[in-house]
C-alpha cells in the first residue's frame, strides 16, 4: 500500500491508474470491520482502491467530541494492508482546505440537513459536504463507498453528487451495516464504551428493531415513545431522537400508510457516547388487512 501525504503526491500516483476504475472509501480512521467491509466492496469494484483517513474538523459540532475522536493510526495502517487496499491518502488540514475552512461553498440540501442529525448537529452536514466535496476533487474516482449505518450522511453524499455546479462524476454505492455480538452497529466511538457499556448499547438496535415489529398504521408516535422510554430504562443518558423517514425521499413520516418505504432511525447517548443507528424496514404491507 502507498501511503500519500500531499495532494501533489496523491495526483502523481493517481495519474497511472486514471485510465481504469478507481474506488474511494473516506474515513476518519480509528477503523473497524465495518470501515474494511467498504475497503472490500471497492476492492471487488474498482481496479485501484484509495482510502482516505482525515478527521474533518468541520463536521464537528462539538470542540470536545472532536479532540477526543479517536486515532489509532498504526492498527489502521495493518488492517488497510490486510485488506490490500491500493493507497491510503493522509492529508494535512491545510492539503485539504489550501485556503482555510472558511471559505465554504454552497450546498444546496434543502430541510434533509436540518432534520434529525442535521437538528441535532448543526453544521454537520455542511462540514461533511465540505470534505467530501474537496476529497472527490482531489481523488476523482469511479466510484464512492459508503456505509448505511450514517443513513443520512448517504442521502447527503447522494444531493452531493447530484449538485450540477460541483460537476462530480462518482457514483455512490452504499453498504449495510456491520455490527458486533449485541448486534451494536461497529462505530470507531465505541472504543469509548467500556465492555459492560458495549453490552448495553446493543439496546438501541433492540429499540429499532421494537418499532420494525411492533409499528402499524395508527401506532407510529406510541411505537417511537416505547423506542425511547426502552433505552432511557436500559441505561442511556439521553434519547435525541427516535424517528421515521421514508426510506427513498428522507422526508419525515409521521403517519403511516403501511406501504410507504421507512427507515427508523435512532440517536442517543450512553455515557457520554452519542450513538446512532438505523434499520430500513423491510417492505410488508402490515395493516392493511
Ligand atoms: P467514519 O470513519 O465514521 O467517518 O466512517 C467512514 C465510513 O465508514 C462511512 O461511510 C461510514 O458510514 C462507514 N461505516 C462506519 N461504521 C460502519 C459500520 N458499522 N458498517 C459499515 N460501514 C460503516
Amino acid at each position: 500500500m502507498q501511503i500519500v501525504k500531499t495532494a501533489v503526491d496523491l495526483n502523481q500516483v493517481l495519474n497511472s491508474f486514471r485510465q481504469q476504475q478507481i474506488g474511494f472509501v473516506p474515513t476518519m480512521g480509528a477503523l473497524h470491520e465495518g470501515h474494511i467491509s467498504l475497503i472490500k466492496a471497492s476492492k471487488s469494484h474498482s481496479n485501484t482502491t484509495v482510502c482516505s483517513i482525515f478527521i474533518n474538523p468541520t463536521q464537528f459540532n462539538q470542540k470536545a467530541d472532536f479532540e477526543n475522536y479517536p486515532i489509532t493510526l498504526t492498527e489502521d495502517i495493518e488492517l488497510l494492508e490486510q485488506a490490500d487496499c491500493d493507497i491510503l491518502f493522509l492529508p494535512s488540514l491545510t492539503e485539504v482546505y489550501p485556503n482555510g475552512t472558511a471559505a465554504i461553498k454552497p450546498y444546496p440540501l434543502g430541510n434533509l440537513a436540518n432534520i434529525l442529525e442535521g437538528a441535532f448537529r448543526s453544521g454537520h452536514f455542511e462540514g461533511v459536504c465540505q470534505v467530501v466535496d474537496r476529497l472527490l476533487e482531489l481523488v476523482i474516482p469511479h466510484f464512492i463507498f459508503m456505509g448505511l449505518k450514517d443513513f443520512q450522511q448517504c442521502k447527503v453524499v447522494e444531493q452531493l453528487l447530484k449538485m450540477p455546479h460541483l460537476n462530480h462524476q462518482a457514483k455512490l454505492i452504499t453498504l449495510p451495516t456491520l455490527r458486533e455480538q449485541s448486534m451494536l452497529a461497529m462505530s470507531s466511538r465505541n472504543r469509548r464504551l467500556t465492555a459492560d457499556e458495549l453490552e448495553k448499547a446493543g439496546e438501541l438496535y433492540q429499540s429499532l428493531l421494537y418499532v420494525q415489529n411492533a409499528l402499524m398504521p395508527g401506532n407510529e408516535k406510541a411505537c417511537l415513545q416505547k423506542a425511547a422510554d426502552n433505552l432511557l430504562q436500559n441505561g442511556f443518558d439521553s434519547v435525541d431522537y427516535i424517528a421515521l423517514a421514508n426510506a427513498h425521499s428522507f422526508e419525515l413520516v409521521t403517519h403511516w400508510d403501511g406501504l410507504e418505504p421507512l427507515v427508523v432511525l435512532g440517536a442517543a447517548f450512553l455515557h457520554g457516547v452519542r450513538l446512532i443507528d438505523n434499520l430500513i424496514l423491510p417492505v410488508h404491507l402490515k395493516g392493511l388487512y
